[in-house]
């Protein structure tokens, strides 16, 4: 059952055999998956249920609607990179770009060797991938939906003999109307709020939406429950009205920001001092290539093709678009010069690096307020890397037949006028504030580890100093696998409950 802020009054007590905090790529897969198995659990949501049809391509208004601080969220440091999270159900997969790729084995293997981990292997994670790729039907897009820009990689790929490929996507009936990020209008997003959430309630389980955990309660050195406060969603402020969940297990899926802050203000689990520390990244970059012929970007999927031709050694590239007030803000240039590079809009394609940084800040919870504090400072061995990807996605967006391309780092001439013209990329006296990343894919900040010392849970998810407190979502991420990040997620928290299971 479905309870949403309008149909809760007074203070709410229940009683279950699991209560799961967060709905995002962990928390939804997390319950869905326990309540099937025949066990009682609650679901609980900061965030509204936000449906389709009140979604909107406005992107101010989107984020408003559906990020958290208005999508305002940056981590600061030596430069400020922005990244943003998802406050409604279905957490950050509402506003992703449904790319799904499973962990490749070579990061698994590292993981296992790095961290002691029990019981995890290729063999393990495979059928559990394969179980969320039929349920939420990650499959490829048809080229009627891939429009031009996600062709012109595949274009740049095959004139340089680089491995690429369509994205596997988590949707049915993609339109490729490229508003991935202001929720799926179309419906066809396979997110969390359209998939695993409505099958667990269907299953019996219950949600509360508007609901922020503030409290987890420890008797005897074991989690026995969360109580939390109802969020009015007109004015974000707490109401007089609250629920109290008993159980005998309790899952964090809070996301990499939320889970640490939610330990950090209970003083939980932290003998490591690990608790917001390894806040990990896939520091990531946009570039835009104009072209002489039509591009019209909008057109097709959002994010539909990838060069995956690097990825060993750090990076990947993947065509990306935004709406236009967004893509806008990514373009050079001040005043008429800026309008005239927004004028030749339908000519220009978006490629992005992602790299698989190595990097590490922290995630600390705010005296006042949930909102954290985010430090984080690119090392120059990313920046070096990062160097590497965005010539090398010069280099695609040439080979793909672009006429100029705004590579968008400092000390590179705003504009680069050809193939040659890359190696300006590749020469420049580059270091990590020279470049305008984006950091959405957060990770690390309760890593799993067998070794107490090393890490916040051990292989099953479950906190080293809190017995029955489990986490699972992007927190527990050793470090950063090199692809995007959900489909891991979904399936180490698929893992996580089925151990669960057996407890209860
Ligand atoms: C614009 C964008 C595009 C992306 N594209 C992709 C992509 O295409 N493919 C991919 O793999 N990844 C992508 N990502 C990243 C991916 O969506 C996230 O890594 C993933 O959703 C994280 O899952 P999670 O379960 O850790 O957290 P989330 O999905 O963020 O879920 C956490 C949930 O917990 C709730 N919550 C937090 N605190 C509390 C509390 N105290 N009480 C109650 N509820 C709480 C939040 O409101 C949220 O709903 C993208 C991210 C962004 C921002």
């Amino acid at each position: 059952m479905i309870h949403e802020f309008k149909d809760i009054s007074g203070r709410i007590k229940i009683d279950a055999d699991a209560v799961v905090v967060g709905s995002g790529a962990g928390g939804a897969v997390a319950a869905h998956r326990l309540q099937k198995a025949g066990r009682s659990v609650v679901l609980i949501e900061e965030g509204s249920y936000v449906k389709p049809e009140q979604f909107t391509t406005d992107s101010w208004a989107a984020m408003r609607l559906l990020y958290r601080d208005n999508g305002m969220r940056a981590m600061t440091g030596r430069m400020i990179i922005p990244t943003m999270q998802a406050r409604c159900v279905g957490g950050t997969t509402l506003i992703n770009s449904a790319i799904c790729f499973r962990l490749p084995d070579d990061v698994l293997d590292q993981w296992v060797d790095q961290e002691k981990l029990k019981g995890l292997s290729p063999a393990v994670l495979g059928p559990l991938f394969g179980e969320i790729e039929q349920f939420t039907n990650i499959s490829q897009e048809p080229e009627e939906v891939l429009g031009m820009n996600n062709r012109l990689m595949r274009k740049g790929c095959d004139a340089l003999g680089w491995s690429g490929d369509r994205i596997y996507r988590n949707s049915k009936g993609c339109r490729g109307c490229g508003t991935c990020m202001s929720g799926c209008v179309a419906g066809a997003k396979m997110s969390m709020d359209r998939n695993y959430v409505p099958a667990f309630a269907d299953l019996g389980g219950e949600l509360f939406t508007d609901c922020r955990v503030e409290k987890i309660l420890v008797e005897n050195g074991k989690a026995v429950g969360v109580s939390g406060a109802f969020i009015d969603p007109t004015n974000l402020r707490p109401a007089e009205k609250s629920l109290e969940v008993r159980a005998k297990a309790v899952i964090l899926s809070c996301g990499t920001m939320g889970t640490p802050v939610l330990l950090q203000k209970n003083h939980l689990a932290n003998s490591s001092g690990l608790v917001g520390g390894n806040l990990c990244n896939h520091t990531a970059t946009g570039m835009t290539g104009f072209f002489e012929e039509k591009v019209c970007a909008w057109d097709g999927v959002n994010q539909g093709y990838c060069c995956d031709h690097f990825r060993k050694e750090g990076f990947m590239v993947e065509v990306f678009w935004a709406p236009p007030d967004v893509i806008g803000i990514r373009l050079p240039g001040f005043g008429l010069k800026h309008k005239n590079m927004m004028s030749e809009l339908a000519h220009i394609a978006g490629f992005g690096a992602m790299i698989r940084a190595k990097s590490t800040g922290r995630v600390s919870a705010s005296r006042n307020g949930w909102s954290p504090t985010i430090k984080y400072n690119m090392s120059r061995p990313d920046a070096s890397l990062m160097q590497k990807a965005m010539k090398a996605t010069a280099d695609l967006l040439f080979a793909a037949g672009a006429k100029m391309v705004t590579p968008g780092i400092y000390k590179v001439p705003s504009e680069l006028h050809g193939p040659k013209e890359t190696s300006l990329i590749a020469e420049a006296d580059l270091g990590p504030t020279d470049f305008s990343p984006i950091g959405n894919h957060p990770m690390g900040t309760c890593r799993m580890s067998e070794v107490p010392l090393k890490g916040v849970v051990n292989s099953y998810g479950e906190c080293h100093e809190v017995k029955n407190l489990f986490i699972a979502d992007a927190s527990i991420f050793p470090n950063s696998p090199g692809v995007n990040p959900q489909l891991t997620i979904m399936a180490l928290a698929a893992y996580i409950s089925d151990h669960i299971k057996q407890a209860l």
